[in-house]
C-alpha cells in the first residue's frame, strides 16, 4: 500500500485546485489525485456554453497542461472510483482494489445527476448531462440528428437549449410555469422564456414527462398532460445530488452534503471536503449551505488544499456564478433564491439591471443582469447585512 502526504479524491475543479492550494505552503509533500473519469481535470462550464458555439475547443478546457502534474509532483490515477474510506486507519480503497494511506485527505467528490425515474427513463441513449463524455456524445448525436428534447428548465436545461438551438429543433419541458424559477423572479423567467420561444425553442412548461420509449432510433416522450414529443436526442438536466456515500459510510457527518467547519474540515480530523459536495458555513450569510457552481469549487479547492498544508484559515470567500442565455447574461452572488423577497432595479426591464434577494429587509443575494464587474459591490452589500429599503437600493449598483 502506497502512502501519500495528501490524497485528493475527485478529479474535478475542486480537486485540481487543491493541488495549487497545497503547493502554496508545501512544495515537497507527496500528492495523489484519484479521478473517477478518465479525463484529466477539466472545466465544466464550457460543456453547456462555449464549446457548442465554437468559442472554445475541447483541447482548451483542461485545467492544466499534462506537465503541470509532473512538475507539481502529483501522481494522478484516472478511471479509479474510490469506494471506501477508513478514517481510523487513514486509508482509501478503490473499486479496482487499490489501497492508499494518507496524511490528509480531501473529498472533492462533486455531485451526480439525478436520474429521471419514469418508465423508459433508463433507456440507452438518454443523456443525464454532466461530463465531458456526455458533451462529446451529444455533440456527435447533434450532428446526426434534427431534434432534441431537453427535460428540465434549470441551469443545464436553459443553457443547452440555447446552445442546441443553433442547429436543432429544440423542445424543453419542465414542471414549473417559468424558466429557471429558482433563481429568476417570475416576470424575468417569463421574459427569458418568451425570448427562447421567439428563437424557435418550443417550451412546454407546467408539465412533466410521464414515460419514454424508443423506436427506429427516435425517442417518444409522453407527458403527464397527454402531449407526445418525438426527438432524436433526449437530454435530462433535473438537478444533481452530492456524492456523500463514502463519507457517510465512513461515519463522517453528512446531511445536504458532507458537513465541514469554517476550515473546510469534516467531522474527522485530517479529512476535508470542498466544492459541490461540501455543506459549509457561509460566513457572510451566517448560515451553512452547499453551492453547486464553478467559482465555489475553484475557491474551496484551493482553500482546503492550503488548510491541509497547515494554513488553518477560515473560509471567508463569497463565490459567484454566471450564465449566458442568448443576449441575457448575468453574474450573481449570495443567496439567489426566489423563495426570498425580490426587488428588481431595472435600467431596461428584464434585460439590464440588478435583482436583490432580501430576507427581513437585508440583502442576501444579488443578480446583476447584463451589468458587469460589480461583484465586489454586491458582496459588500451582503456582507454588511444592513437594513435596506427598495428606495435605498435603487441605483446602488449600476
Ligand atoms: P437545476 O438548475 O437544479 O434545475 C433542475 C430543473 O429540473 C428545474 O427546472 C426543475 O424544475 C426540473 N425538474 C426537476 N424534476 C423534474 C422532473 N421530474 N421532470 C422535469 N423537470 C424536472 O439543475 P440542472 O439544470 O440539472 O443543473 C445541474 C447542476 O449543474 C446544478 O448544480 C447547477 O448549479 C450546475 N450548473 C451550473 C451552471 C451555471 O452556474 N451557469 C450551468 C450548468 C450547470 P423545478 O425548478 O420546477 O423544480
Amino acid at each position: 500500500m502506497n502512502k501519500f502526504d495528501y490524497v485528493i479524491v475527485g478529479g474535478g475543479l475542486a480537486g485540481a485546485s487543491a493541488i495549487e492550494g497545497i503547493r502554496t505552503r508545501d512544495d515537497k509533500g507527496s500528492i495523489l489525485l484519484l479521478g473517477e473519469e478518465t479525463h484529466p481535470p477539466y472545466d465544466r462550464p464550457p460543456l453547456s456554453k462555449k464549446l457548442w458555439f465554437g468559442k472554445t475547443r475541447v483541447e482548451e478546457i483542461f485545467l492544466h497542461d499534462p506537465h503541470f502534474y509532473d512538475a507539481s509532483g502529483v501522481e494522478m490515477l484516472l478511471g479509479e472510483k474510490v469506494e471506501k474510506l477508513d478514517p481510523q486507519e487513514k486509508t482509501v480503497a478503490t473499486a479496482s482494489g487499490k489501497r492508499f494511506s494518507f496524511g490528509k485527505l480531501l473529498l472533492a467528490t462533486g455531485t451526480s445527476p439525478r436520474r429521471i425515474g419514469i418508465p423508459g427513463g433508463d433507456l440507452e441513449g438518454i443523456c443525464h448531462f454532466r461530463t465531458l463524455d456526455d458533451y462529446l456524445r451529444m455533440h456527435d448525436d447533434a450532428k446526426a440528428g434534427r431534434s432534441a428534447l431537453i427535460i428540465g428548465g434549470g441551469f443545464i436545461g436553459s443553457e443547452l437549449a440555447a446552445a442546441l438551438n443553433l442547429n436543432l429543433e429544440v423542445t424543453m419541458i419542465f414542471p414549473s410555469a417559468t424558466l429557471c424559477r429558482r433563481v429568476f423572479p417570475e416576470s424575468l423567467g417569463m421574459a427569458v422564456q418568451s425570448h427562447f420561444q421567439a428563437r424557435g425553442i418550443r417550451v412546454i412548461h407546467s408539465d412533466s414527462p410521464a414515460s419514454i420509449s424508443r423506436s427506429g432510433g427516435k425517442f417518444r416522450t409522453e407527458t403527464v398532460s397527454g402531449k407526445s414529443i418525438e426527438s432524436d436526442l433526449l437530454i435530462v438536466g433535473i438537478g444533481v445530488d452530492p456524492n456523500i456515500g463514502i463519507a457517510r459510510d465512513a461515519g463522517l457527518e453528512v446531511g445536504n452534503g458532507i458537513v465541514v467547519d469554517e476550515y473546510l474540515e469534516t467531522s474527522h480530523a485530517d479529512i476535508y471536503a470542498a466544492g459541490d459536495n461540501a455543506f459549509f458555513p457561509y460566513r457572510a450569510l451566517g448560515k451553512s449551505m452547499r453551492i453547486e457552481h464553478w467559482d465555489n469549487a475553484l475557491a474551496q479547492g484551493r482553500w482546503a488544499g492550503s488548510n491541509m498544508a497547515g494554513a488553518h484559515e477560515a473560509f471567508t470567500y463569497q463565490p459567484y456564478f454566471f450564465s449566458d442565455l442568448f443576449e441575457f447574461g448575468y453574474e450573481a452572488t449570495g443567496e439567489v433564491d426566489t423563495s426570498l423577497e425580490t426587488f428588481a432595479d431595472w435600467q431596461k426591464e428584464n434585460h439590464t439591471g440588478v435583482i436583490y434577494y432580501l430576507r427581513e429587509g437585508r440583502v442576501r443575494g444579488v443578480m446583476m443582469c447584463n451589468v458587469w464587474d460589480k461583484l465586489d459591490a454586491a458582496r459588500e452589500l451582503i456582507r454588511k447585512g444592513e437594513i435596506v429599503t427598495h428606495e435605498s437600493l435603487r441605483g446602488a449598483i449600476r
